[in-house]
């Protein structure tokens, strides 16, 4: 298949500014990421060409060497002719797009939350945060806001994060020049190492800040609300960026990732968006057909005609009744499942009407299963007697 011109892929003209070239990539990248997109391969495909092409268009170097001979210019090919680009996106799996995607709303979310300040060299990303979430089966049919408390580590409000007692400054550190490593030369290579000075955090605090002793986080609890959508499936995750641990040092804060887990229904079997419920039936109704009611997982209420003869392990559906399903407004179904229940504890009056009903002597197509086993049975017996 022939590959799209790569403008054309962010749809902005050939001499789009690189803060245009970024916002084309944030609004298509937001539309078609694969969490929005669940199971559907185009958007996959579209989220990994749109990665691609802002791969090479926010790298001014890349990007002259398209502009001069397109895709070829990373076609492995003729070469790598443009100095070394061939090959790249062969060698890269698809996760490495998410890289981009990282740095792109990393910053995104700088800008918009406020507080959140560019990554600086020094930084610490924050670590991703689990928490687990139980719902029930009815959470999972309508949709949930789930309220959720989580203890991580926030920036330290009493120095702002900084680590340092107000007042007092943070130096750069004057071995690694703030970098956080120093570099030193053995024959052909250099070699970079982690600055011990200041184990890497490029700075040296002062006097470190009494409510978080110079880390610039303190364990605190967050009450958050998570939005569990409709028809979501037992296992899933869903994450919220830069809600994790806070970075440190100007560097980015982790996302919080909250696993759902649904919980089993003492009525209902859930089966991917279908539901099953064993429905047990008195035997005379079985036997003489009539209505009977039964569940609904909106929690309400169906009505169903059993018909005369229905037998044990007869299933009914109900269409559209079952489970809702993410991001669809169609509906799975519900399955009966007949029990057909042989009555117990008999009054006296009724012992008399069913031993009656025994003694008019029952018809072999009064119990087919019975007479065919019977006949089964027979044959069996007969087969051993040579
Ligand atoms: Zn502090
Ligand atoms: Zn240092």
């Amino acid at each position: 298949m022939a590959k799209r011109d790569y403008y054309d892929v962010l749809g902005v003209a050939k001499g789009a500014s690189e803060e245009e070239l970024k916002k084309a990539y944030r609004s298509l990248a937001m539309k078609y990421h694969p969490d929005r997109n669940k199971d559907d391969k185009t958007a996959e495909a579209k989220f990994k060409e749109l990665n691609e092409a802002y791969e090479v268009l926010k790298d001014k170097d890349k990007r002259a060497a398209y502009d001069r001979m397109g895709h070829a210019a990373f076609d492995p090919s003729m070469g790598g002719g443009a100095g070394g680009f061939g090959g790249g996106f062969g060698a890269r799996g698809a996760g490495g797009f998410s890289d981009i995607f990282e740095e792109v709303f990393g910053d995104f979310m700088g800008a918009a939350g406020g507080g959140r300040a560019r990554r600086a060299s020094s930084g610490v990303e924050g670590a991703d945060v689990r928490h687990d979430l139980k719902i029930t089966l009815e959470q999972a049919f309508k949709g949930y806001n789930a309220k959720i408390k989580v203890a991580t580590m926030k920036a330290c409000g009493t120095c702002s994060g900084s680590g340092a007692e107000k007042g007092t400054g943070v130096k750069t550190c004057t071995l690694c020049q703030g970098s956080g490593t120093v570099r030193s030369r053995q024959g052909f290579f250099t070699l970079e190492r982690t600055c011990h000075q200041c184990g890497g955090a490029g700075q040296i605090i002062e006097k470190p800040c009494g409510t978080c002793r110079g880390q610039g986080r303190t364990l605190s609890e967050k009450n958050l609300t998570v939005s569990v959508p409709a028809g979501i499936e037992d296992g899933s995750r869903i994450r919220l960026t830069g809600e994790g641990e806070a970075g440190l040092r100007g560097g980015a804060n982790g996302d919080l990732y909250v696993f759902v887990s649904v919980k089993p229904h003492p009525v209902f079997a859930r089966e991917g968006a279908d539901l099953h419920c064993e429905v047990p039936i008195p035997m005379s109704t079985a036997t003489l057909g009539g209505d009977i009611e039964v569940p609904t997982i909106e929690g309400g209420k169906a009505r169903i005609t059993i018909p005369e003869g229905t037998q044990s392990g007869k299933t009914f559906r109900l269409k559209g009744k079952g489970m809702t399903m993410l991001r669809r407004t169609t509906r799975g179904d519900m399955y009966l499942h007949a029990r057909v229940e042989t009555p117990v504890k008999l009054s006296k009056r009724q012992r008399e009407l069913m031993e009656e009903f025994a003694q008019l002597g029952a018809k072999a197509s009064n119990s087919p299963e019975c007479d065919s086993f019977l006949k089964k049975v027979k044959n069996f017996w007969d087969s051993l007697k040579d």
